[in-house]
C-alpha cells in the first residue's frame, strides 16, 4: 500500500520546498522527498556559501583599499579554516531551519532517492508513496571532461570543501560559477589561472561586461589563459598537477584544479521512463509553459528543465504551478522573459534583457544604446583603479528600455529596482525623469546621455 498526497514534490531544493510549500499553504496534502540536505544546490552548495565566500573576499580588497584612507592595516592574518566554520555553521542552521518549517507548515518530509515507478507513484528505499500530482525538481550536477586524470580535480561542491586555501589554483571554465570562484580565490590571497575554452569570459553577457570584467580581473592579478582545451590532468610525485593543453603547451605546479565547466540535469537516476516522461538529449525535462510535461499530472521546474539556472526561477515557477494546480489560477504561469541577474564577481556584474547584440539582431536600426564608464568616488584615490561601465538598450522612438547592464561597486544592489521599472515598460524618459540619488553610482542610469 502506498500512502497518498495532493502533492509530491522530488527534490528539497528551491523548486521542491517552494511547490509543497504553496500548495499547502492552499490547503494540499503533500509531502517533500529530499535524498541529500534540505535547501538544495543555493543553500548548501551554491548561492549561499558563495555569497558568504563573496563577502570575505570583499572584505579582503577593503583592507587593501583602507590603506588609502588612512588605516594602518599593512599587516593582517587571513584565516581560512574560522571563515569556513561560520559559513558552515551557517549553512547549518539554514538547513535546521527548514526542518521545523516543513512541520510547522504540514508537509510531510521523506528522506531519500526517489525513482518513479509509474506516473503516480514514487519509490523511496523500497517504499512506495502516490500523488495525485508530481512535481520534478531534483536540480542539477556540476559535470567534469570525459579526460585522462580528471578526477584529479574539484567541482564547486569540492569548493565548499576545502578545508585549507589553496596556494596555486587552475580554475577551468568561462562562466559564472568559474569567475566567481577564481576572484574569491584571488582576493583572498591564492595564485589564480582561469582557463578558458574559447576567447571570451560569460559569453552570451555583453560585450562591454565581458570586456570589463576580463580588465578588472587581469588587474587584479589572475592570469586568464584563453582558447585552451586540457586534455589530459597528471600529478607529480611533490604533489602538484600538471595541465596538458591540446596545443601541447604544459602548465604545471598548481596544488588544485576546479573544474566550472558546466552543469547537467539530475534525471538519469530517475527512472523516467517508467512513467514515460520525456527529456531532451541532454536528459533537461522538455515542459511547456505551464511547467507541464508531456505526461499529465507530472511536471518539472528548476534546473532540470533548460531554464536560466537561478533559485528566484526555480521558486517563482514552483509557485506559480501551485497557484495554478490548488489556488484556482488556471492561467498563472512564470514570464521567462527580463529576468534579472547578477554575477558575484570582483566588482561585481548586474544584468537584465537583451544584450546590444541580441537587440540590433531583432531590432536592427531601431536600437538605441547609451553607455558610461567612470570611477566611482569610493576609488577616486585608491591604489585600486576598479571601474564602473553601464549601458542601457533601447528600442523604438519610444526608446523603450530592453537592456540594463552593469559592472562595478553596487552593481548587485542596483539592479532590482531598475528591472522592476523595465517590466512596466519604463522608455529612456522615464529614467531621465527620474530624480538622480546623489552621489551615488547609479544615478548615472538616470542622466545618462
Ligand atoms: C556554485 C553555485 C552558485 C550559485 N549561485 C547562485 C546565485 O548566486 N543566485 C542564484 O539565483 N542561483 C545560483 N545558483 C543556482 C541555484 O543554486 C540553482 O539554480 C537552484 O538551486 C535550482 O533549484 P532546484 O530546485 O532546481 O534544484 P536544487 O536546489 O539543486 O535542489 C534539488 C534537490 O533535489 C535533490 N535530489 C536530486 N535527485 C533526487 C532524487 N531522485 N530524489 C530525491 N531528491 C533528489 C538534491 O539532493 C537537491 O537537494 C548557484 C549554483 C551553484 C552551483
Amino acid at each position: 500500500m502506498s500512502q497518498h498526497y495532493d502533492l509530491i514534490a522530488i527534490g528539497g531544493g528551491s523548486g521542491g520546498l517552494s511547490a509543497a510549500e504553496r500548495a499547502a499553504k492552499y490547503g494540499a496534502k503533500t509531502a517533500v522527498i529530499e535524498a541529500g540536505k534540505l535547501g538544495g544546490t543555493c543553500v548548501n552548495l551554491g548561492c549561499v556559501p558563495k555569497k558568504v565566500m563573496w563577502y570575505g573576499a570583499n572584505i579582503a580588497h577593503m583592507l587593501h583599499d583602507a590603506q588609502d584612507y588612512g588605516f594602518e592595516v599593512s599587516a593582517y592574518d587571513f584565516r581560512w579554516q574560522e571563515l569556513k566554520h561560520h559559513r558552515d555553521q551557517y549553512v547549518g542552521n539554514i538547513n535546521s531551519w527548514y526542518h521545523t518549517y516543513l512541520t510547522d507548515s504540514n508537509i510531510d518530509e521523506i528522506q531519500g532517492y526517489a525513482r518513479f515507478v509509474d506516473a503516480h507513484t514514487l519509490d523511496v528505499g523500497g517504499r512506495h508513496y502516490s500523488a495525485d500530482h508530481i512535481v520534478i525538481a531534483p536540480g542539477s550536477y556540476p559535470i567534469v571532461p570525459p579526460i585522462e586524470g580528471a578526477d584529479l580535480g574539484i567541482t564547486s561542491d569540492g569548493f565548499f570543501d576545502l578545508e585549507d586555501r589553496p596556494r596555486r589554483v587552475a580554475v577551468v571554465g568561462s562562466g559564472y560559477i568559474a569567475v566567481e570562484i577564481a576572484g574569491v580565490l584571488n582576493a583572498l590571497g591564492s595564485d589564480v589561472t582561469m582557463f578558458l575554452r574559447k576567447e571570451h569570459l560569460l559569453r552570451k553577457f555583453d560585450a562591454m561586461l565581458r570586456e570589463s570584467l576580463m580588465e578588472e580581473m587581469l588587474n587584479h592579478g589572475l592570469s586568464i589563459i584563453s582558447s585552451s582545451q586540457i586534455e589530459k590532468v597528471e600529478r607529480l610525485m611533490d604533489g602538484t598537477l600538471n595541465l596538458h593543453c591540446s596545443k601541447g603547451q604544459l602548465y604545471s605546479g598548481f596544488d588544485q584544479l576546479i573544474w566550472a565547466v558546466g552543469r547537467a540535469p539530475s534525471s538519469a537516476g530517475l527512472q523516467l521512463d517508467r512513467a514515460g516522461v520525456a527529456t531532451d538529449s541532454d536528459g533537461y525535462i522538455l515542459v511547456d509553459e505551464f511547467q507541464n510535461s508531456n505526461v499529465p499530472g507530472v511536471y518539472a521546474l528548476g534546473d532540470i528543465t533548460p531554464a536560466p539556472q537561478l533559485t528566484p526561477v526555480a521558486i517563482a515557477a514552483a509557485r506559480r504551478l501551485a497557484d495554478r494546480l490548488f489556488g484556482g489560477m488556471k492561467d498563472r504561469k512564470l514570464d521567462y522573459s527580463l529576468i534579472p541577474s547578477v554575477v558575484f564577481s570582483h566588482p561585481p556584474i548586474a544584468t537584465v534583457g537583451l544584450t546590444e547584440t541580441e537587440a540590433r539582431a531583432g531590432h536592427g536600426e531601431a536600437v538605441k544604446v547609451y553607455q558610461t564608464r567612470f570611477t566611482p568616488m569610493y576609488h577616486a584615490f585608491t591604489d585600486n583603479q576598479s571601474h564602473v561601465a553601464m549601458k542601457l538598450v533601447c528600442v523604438g522612438a519610444q526608446e523603450r528600455v530592453v537592456g540594463c547592464h552593469i559592472i562595478g561597486m553596487g552593481a548587485d544592489e542596483m539592479l532590482q529596482g531598475f528591472a522592476v521599472a523595465m517590466r512596466m515598460g519604463a522608455t529612456k524618459k522615464d529614467f531621465d525623469d527620474t530624480i538622480a540619488i546623489h552621489p551615488t553610482a547609479a544615478e548615472e542610469l538616470v542622466t545618462m546621455r
